[in-house]
């Protein structure tokens, strides 16, 4: 019998190999196309001709845990402990699993936004716990009082994503406060902060976990360098935890994958010193706004984007078929590859809308805008 008898394969799977099969450009599975920094490739070449490749510690790179902590606190102002507050991941989706897994048990119930990223549900199902999902309001903020009115003494976790995916909404520090008040109310219910968009974020600032001390206590909050560094095929995250929750973590990672990557963990503890934060808001606040002029002319209505590099968008005055024969129609009959929103919804609630990432390079975006002003 199977575990997860309702899980099907990633719609990011899917729709990265049909756009394979077909040539379309790419804009569904989030990952950039462009160069990676070559101070970051320079030091990968260099240290890969070093002592390097063997395990690391269990909880990651002595190194890469000092500037994580030093980035954390660079970022947030918070001091983190690198020895007992800091594990490194492949990749945040690992983090994720590894977290529910070590802290959800069965009977607890989680909440989990809807729509939400599709990796929440099934390390919930498989630690026998019962996920619950609250949807967000129009405008795509959590609905707090509903939240509020279903933390019962059953719920151990609330999951939150921020910048969300996929509809690049941020969390205000009206709703941040909502949260705080909610999770004082109930002392056992911890939150998991997924924040692999953290510096993807525009006009508003990314209010963070970690500058929150109601919070940050009761917090698991993930990180992924594939987001902030462009280089999510290294898969190297992180977890950030208090102590003692970060301990029973630890247990399930050091037997689901014991170390992660040792040559990325440290490439990546070098670039930390000289990587230009401030540059990856810049470049991809360029990129939303010049894919969003370039679709001026074509039928899609844009909907907007605060946070991460994914715009959303409209199709209901081009057709009313449904967004994933919609997604498939438009990678066969215009070479272009998006992610049906649908996906992202527990019930499947269509609404005519699918996602695309701009993490492309200019010339990439200018070509699948071409083809999608024709839709
Ligand atoms: N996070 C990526 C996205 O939202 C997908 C990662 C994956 O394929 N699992 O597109």
């Amino acid at each position: 019998m199977s575990k997860l008898p309702d899980v099907k394969t990633s719609i990011f799977s899917i729709m990265s190999k049909m756009a394979a099969e077909y040539q379309a450009i790419n804009l569904s599975q989030g990952f950039p196309n462009f160069p990676v920094d070559e101070k970051l490739t320079t030091i990968m070449a260099r240290l890969s001709r070093e002592n390097v490749h063997q395990y690391t510690p269990m909880a990651g790179y002595p190194l890469l845990l000092h500037q994580i902590s030093k980035l954390v606190e660079r970022s947030y102002d918070r001091i983190l402990n690198p020895e007992t507050e800091i594990l490194v991941t492949a990749g945040a989706t690992q983090g994720i699993f590894t977290t529910i897994m070590a802290l959800v048990n069965s009977g607890d119930e989680v909440i989990i936004l809807d729509p939400s990223y599709d990796c929440y549900e099934a390390p919930v199902l498989l630690s026998q716990a019962t996920p619950v999902r609250i949807p967000l309001h129009d405008d795509y903020s959590p609905n707090w009082e509903r939240i509020a009115t279903a933390c019962t003494s059953k719920i151990r976790m609330i999951i939150i994503t921020n910048p969300h995916n996929p509809t690049g909404k941020i969390l205000s520090n009206k709703d941040i406060e909502s949260l705080e008040t909610i999770l004082e109310k109930h002392p056992n219910i911890i939150l998991l902060s997924d924040e692999v968009y953290e510096y993807i974020t525009f006009e508003d600032k990314h209010i963070s976990a970690h500058t929150r001390k109601k919070i940050r206590n009761r917090c698991v909050m993930i990180s992924s360098f594939g987001k902030s560094f462009h280089i999510t095929g290294w898969k190297i995250g992180y977890v950030v935890a208090p102590e003692a929750l970060m301990i029973e973590i630890k247990k399930v990672h050091q037997f689901l994958v014991f170390s992660v990557n040792s040559l990325s963990q440290m490439a990546i503890s070098e670039y930390i010193d000289i990587v230009d934060l401030s540059e990856i808001k810049k470049r991809y606040q360029a990129k939303r706004d010049y894919f969003k002029e370039l679709l001026i002319s074509s039928r899609f209505d844009l909907l907007s984007c605060e946070g991460t590099y994914f715009q959303v968008a409209s199709y209901a005055k081009i057709s009313q078929e449904n967004d994933v024969d919609f997604c498939k129609r438009l990678i066969t009959e215009f070479g272009v590859a998006a992610i049906p929103i649908s996906t992202f919804y527990a019930d499947g609630s269509d609404l005519k809308l699918i996602r695309f990432c701009f993490a492309k390079d200019n010339n990439t975006l200018k070509e699948a805008a071409l083809r999608l002003c024709k839709v």
